[in-house]
Order: C-alpha cells, then structure tokens, then sequence
C-alpha cells in the first residue's frame, strides 16, 4: 500500500525517446554506442523526474533496465559540473550486483573523465584504499565492507549528491538494514535519493519513508516478464529429481539453465553430479571465493557452462539474457523468491520456460 509515502505532485509524461532528454552530448553518444535506442518502461518514466532533481521511488526487477534508469540521470548531474568526489553512491547486495552497476556507469561515462569504482568484501581492502585516495566520481558498493572502510576513516561520504539504494528489498531481507543506517550517518542531509526493488514489503516502506522526500513514484508492472515465460509444476518425491533434472536437459528445446537449489551445500553436490553425468554444470553459491564465482559466471556467461546450479542469495541480481530454463529444483520458499527467480528467463522478449519440482512437503507453497 504505497499510497502511505508522501508522493509527488509533479507529473512527468513518460518519454519516447532519449533524445527528448536533452542530455549531455558524452552521455547521449554513450546511450546510442550502448545500443539504447528504446528506453525500457522504468527508463521512460523515472529519468526526467530525476533529472528535474526529485527523489524516486522505482518498483522494478533486475533485467528492466533499472541500473541505467538511476545511471543515466547520476551521469547527467555529475558532467554538468565538476568537483571533487565522490559525489555518487550506489548501495547493492551483492558482490555480482555492485560489480554490474560499476559496469553499466563505466559503458555509459565512457570517453568522460568520469571515474567509478566498487567496493565489497571477500577480497583485499588495499585496492579499494587506493582507488578511494583518488576521489573517484562514483562509489558502488556493497554494504558491509563499505561500512568497515567508513569506520576506518578510508571512505569521506560529506560530499554525495545523489545516493542509490539499489535491490533495497534484497538488503532488507539479508539484514543489511543497520549496515545501510549506518552509512546514511554521515552523508550530507541536501541530497537525492533513487531507491529500486522489485517489492516493496511493510518493513521496506518505513525506511523509504525516512529516506525519500516526496519521492516520485513508478511502478513497472511485475506481470510483464512473466508473459513470455511458461510455468509448469512437476509433482514429484525427492528421490526422482535428478532424473527429472537430466531429462530437462536433454530435452532439444534446452538451452541453457539456472537450476535453484535450497542450501549451499546441494547447490555444490548437484553441480557436481551433473559434471559428473558429462553435463557442462557449474556450482555458484556462497561458499565459493570471489575468484571461483567470478570464474562460474564468466564460464556460464560466455557458454562454457550450459547449467548454473546457484542458491538465490548467490544469484541476485545477476543479469544473463537468453536463459532457455529455469529450474526450481528446490521450490522457492516464498511467492517473491519464485517472481525473482522466474524473472532469469524471457528476458528482453525471449520466451523462456520456468519448471519447478514439488514435493508432497511443499504443498502449501505450491498453493500460495
Ligand atoms: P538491468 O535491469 O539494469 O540489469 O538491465 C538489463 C539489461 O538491459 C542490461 O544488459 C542493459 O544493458 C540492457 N538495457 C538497459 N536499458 C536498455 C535499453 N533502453 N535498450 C536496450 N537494452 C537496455
């Protein structure tokens, strides 16, 4: 119900085309070299009331094109005067997530003398240190190393123009919620926040709440993925998975999968397993170093790996295009985690099969 959060008055029709935006000839060329030539929904709608300076409240699923929604207004502020940085900053969950956002702000500030960097944890700090000495333009980080460097007194936030919360529905659920309080301390009361999740649950709302000031609102319609994707239910025991699992695979319509599994630890043993039946399988889930997943989605990404057995907290935010299958190998345990899920596949227009293996135990799920 989000009619609670004091929305803005303004109205803003939704643009047609970039150039409506008037922007800045390095970004506008960098939009046409990216192959931009449409602006998705949540583009359309959210860019100019951004660019007028509102904050924004955008309700969108990865793979919308919601990281150059926020990118492309943050790059317009930033060129129209220069000073020291850093003056962006983007918060995200994940590790794959911040790093995909450093990439998109990198694709679309190219030939500027815009500079991003990400931070996160799980590799060494030392680099970052010395990326932050240099007052990059833009910092995407996640939030407990960025926390930890804050504390150390290695990252100066008094200078942010414009804070992203990105995923802010994942950060909730994986209790980043005091880490994020904790960053919002010391950052500048004057500024723009451009808050994304697909979802807006209760506990989500209250922060938005604190954090937007008469946000601009959009919503993209959750339905509009699911319309190329095929779900299909396959009852069955425990036990006849891995056959049902192989049998996906053979069929001729497949062509590449991520398989979701409920642990760590089965996410490890059927990747294995599958490699073991010959099968191009690659595990990613928490367990992994940095290196081993950034090997795992380097390989699926280019082919190597046809099947990618992830856990949903390592798979967030990941963006593959062109996934022929999902697999619920374990059903999701809530109504959002199978929409996040499914949402892999029949992305930008191509159609995709969603299958997920119940069991007798998962009854009630299945029924919500
Ligand atoms: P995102 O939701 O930000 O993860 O974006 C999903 C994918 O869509 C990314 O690979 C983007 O490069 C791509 N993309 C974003 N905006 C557009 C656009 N207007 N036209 C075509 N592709 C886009």
């Amino acid at each position: 119900n989000r009619e609670e959060i004091p929305v803005s008055r303004t109205t803003f029709t939704p643009i047609t085309d970039f150039t409506e935006l008037d922007l800045s000839p390095p970004l506008a060329k960098a939009i046409v070299r990216a192959q931009y030539t449409t602006p998705r929904p949540i583009q359309a709608e959210t860019i100019a009331p951004a660019l007028a300076g509102h904050d924004v409240l955008g309700l969108a699923q990865t793979g919308t094109g919601k990281t150059a929604a926020f990118a492309i207004p943050t790059i317009e502020h930033l060129l129209a005067h220069q000073k020291k940085g850093p003056r962006g900053l983007v918060i995200g969950p994940t590790r794959e997530l911040v790093t995909q956002i450093d990439q998109e702000f990198r694709k679309l500030t190219a030939r500027t003398k815009i500079c991003t960097m990400t931070i996160y944890g799980g590799v060494s700090e030392k680099p970052q240190i010395q990326k932050l000495e240099r007052h990059p333009d833009v910092v995407c980080a996640c939030p407990g190393r960025l926390l930890d460097l804050l504390g150390r007194g290695f990252v100066d936030l008094s200078r942010i123009e414009t804070l992203i919360l990105d995923e802010a529905d994942h950060m909730f659920d994986m209790g980043f919620l005091p880490d994020i309080r904790g960053i919002l301390q010391p950052l500048p009361e004057k500024r723009q926040n451009l808050l994304f999740g697909a979802t807006m649950p209760n506990k989500l709302r209250k922060l938005a709440e604190q954090i937007l000031v008469d946000p601009f609102v959009s919503e993209i319609d959750h339905s509009m993925p699911a319309k190329t994707i095929e779900h299909a239910l396959y009852p069955v025991i425990e036990k006849l998975k891995l056959k049902i699992l192989r049998h996906f695979i053979r069929q001729d319509d497949f062509d590449s999968a991520i398989v979701f599994t409920r642990t760590k630890r089965r996410a490890r043993q059927l990747a294995e397993k599958l490699g073991k039946d010959g099968h191009r399988a690659v595990g990613l889930q928490g367990n992994m170093s940095q290196s081993q997943r950034d090997k795992a989605m380097a390989g699926f990404r280019t082919r190597r790996f046809d099947v990618l057995v992830a856990t949903d907290i390592a798979s967030r935010g990941i963006d593959v295009t062109d996934i022929s299958h999902v697999v619920n190998f374990d059903i999701p345990d809530t109504v959002d985690a199978y929409t996040h899920r499914i949402g892999r596949t029949g992305r930008a227009l191509h159609t995709g099969e969603a299958f997920t293996l119940a069991t007798p135990d998962d009854a009630s799920v299945v029924r919500a």
